[in-house]
């Protein structure tokens, strides 16, 4: 085993040992931990209620007959079963998470001192408006923070994820083209690399789906876009800097020649942390962004939420935005319109053209994400802004580089990348796979990089640091990468068998995926479980 730059590593147990059983099932100090179905009982609480005085029993026939079933456990038992359980997460409290796409960095902990003051944490959307001006004076000032780093004209707060701001984005050329009776444009383009989310958010919102090809320097075909438009075609939908980790130096292009084909373009902003206060995307001609306030501008994430994906709109498609929205006026001034000023405000600067395609949300957004965003912004300036983009991309290139001459990198030859590192699976012998490579790390300490995606490289493995990464953690995660790519390429078999030291070893994910458990079954037969 060799010693990292970061100096010291104790011995660890070979693969070998790891297979020695212990009497209990526990390992060192990780509990093995059972489900509480298997040890809590029916007859123990933690909490002792009086008995109630039920009066009214408004549930009628609903009531129900037979005894619920719960298990209980005391207090204490409650904690340690909870912690234990919670032991076997990774966090990124606990180490790096180099999940490319995800832009999973360190929170500050300012942010969630901001988003935990009262006025903003325990606000009622129903309030009256006047008993709500600071909250919305947030939302109001982050949405000019975000109009101005992006260029673009007017921003919808409300959407609450990346997925769903992109259904608002195409939403509003839906509703663009509508206006000006353009009802044949039915397809939308999509790079062969995009994030699942763009080709299910056209299909959902009613358009064909057609993939624009990649070159083999991993970037939009223009030659073949520009072959594609014509008067069917409603618009594309391109992710820049792409999923490759790579910038789209010929947006403004793609820009003017679907516009000029009469359509709009959306940009899918996930990876807007790469280029933030150097790029802005009004410039290069998008019509429609989101921007996922929980990547580019911290806040936790995860897990299925929450999320906040506030989109960006240029001139063109500010009229059809979904209210509430907000929206900047030639006196620089940015206004926050709800249903009952949308006419008046429309009249006096869409020359009455608002048209609104409707509410996404029943209120304005996500609270907790605004505070956080607003926070990371402020705290970081224009200046420190900019340096989270070069950051973000120092560090991958750095991940790129100490990597190549292990991993196959498709696009290294090309140049530097952005915000994350592709590397294929190109000279692992037969048998040997990237998920091989994924299980090892964990067994390393490292939760495991993006894998198969996006599906344009072989075996795809994309690492995303992110700018809140130190060289030291860097160079501990290169090192653990370095060493299973190596075992990899040199066939060791045990790494087939990886992780050996995880809690639970190698499941079978689809199995899990398709056939998930989800309900306790008494005595389950043990080969139900996904192991
Ligand atoms: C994360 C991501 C999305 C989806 O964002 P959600 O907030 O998870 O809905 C879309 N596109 C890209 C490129 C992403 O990385």
């Amino acid at each position: 085993m060799s010693v990292n730059q970061s100096g010291w590593r104790p011995e660890r147990p070979s693969a070998a040992d790891a297979g020695a059983a212990t009497a209990t099932g526990n390992r060192a100090l990780m509990l093995e931990e059972p489900l509480i179905f298997e040890i809590g009982s029916t007859r123990t609480t933690g909490v002792d209620f009086a008995d109630g005085d039920v009066r009214h029993d408004r549930l009628g026939d609903l009531t129900r007959k037979t005894p619920i079933g719960l298990p209980g456990l005391s207090e204490p038992e409650t904690v340690r079963h909870y912690t234990r359980l919670s032991r076997q997460n990774y966090a990124i409290d606990l180490g790096l998470f180099p999940l490319g796409s995800c832009t999973m960095k360190h929170n500050p902990r300012l942010n969630e001192r901001i988003a935990r003051l009262p006025g903003f944490a325990d606000v009622h959307p129903l309030q009256p408006v006047d008993t709500v001006q600071g909250a919305l004076g947030v939302i109001n000032q982050l949405a000019f923070w975000l109009i101005d780093l992006t260029g673009m004209h007017g921003v919808a707060m409300s959407p609450k994820a990346g997925a769903h701001g992109e259904l608002c984005g195409v939403l509003c050329i839906k509703a663009a083209l509508e206006a000006r009776g353009d009802t044949e444009r039915r397809v939308m383009l999509v790079p062969e690399s995009a994030h699942g989310t763009n080709p299910a958010t056209a299909a959902f919102a009613g358009f064909t789906v057609e993939d624009i090809p990649a070159t083999a320097a991993g970037r939009v075909d223009l030659a073949a876009l520009k072959a594609r438009l014509g008067p069917d075609v409603a618009g594309v939908m391109i992710t820049n800097p792409n999923t490759c980790g790579l910038f789209e130096p010929e947006l403004k292009e793609i820009s003017d020649a679907v516009h000029a084909a009469g359509g709009y373009v959306y940009c899918d902003g996930a990876n807007f942390n790469a280029i933030v206060g150097r790029v802005r995307p009004g410039d290069l001609g998008i019509d429609a962004m989101h921007i996922n306030l929980h990547k580019t501008f911290s806040t936790p994430h995860g897990g299925g939420g929450p999320g906040s994906g506030p989109v960006v709109l240029s001139e063109a498609l500010s009229p059809y935005g979904p209210l509430p929205y907000t929206a900047r006026t030639a006196d620089g001034h940015i206004h926050l319109i709800e249903e009952e000023r949308a006419q008046e405000f429309s009249d006096e600067h869409f020359g009455g053209k608002h048209d609104s395609f409707g509410r996404m949300t029943a209120f304005h957004g996500q609270m907790g994400m605004f505070t956080r965003a607003l926070t990371y912004i402020l705290s970081h300036g224009a200046d420190g802004l900019r340096q989270v983009a070069e950051d973000a991309v120092l560090n991958a290139n750095y991940v790129l580089r100490r990597l190549e001459d292990v991993l196959d990198a498709p696009f290294a030859a090309s140049g530097p990348c952005m915000h994350e590192a592709i590397f294929s699976d190109a000279g692992f012998p037969d048998g040997f796979s990237t998920l091989d490579v994924a299980k090892g790390l964990i067994d390393e300490g490292f939760h495991p990089m993006t894998i198969y995606f996006p599906l344009v490289v072989h075996g795809a493995m994309l690492v995303e640091p992110t700018e809140t990464e130190s060289k030291a953690t860097l160079d501990q995660f290169i090192d653990a990468l370095r060493s299973v790519a190596t075992r990899a390429k040199a066939g060791d078999p045990s790494l087939k068998a990886a992780p050996h030291f995880a809690p639970r070893r190698r499941l079978d994910e689809t199995l899990a995926a398709r056939k998930p458990v989800l309900v306790w079954k008494d005595k389950a037969p043990l080969a139900d479980a996904a192991e």
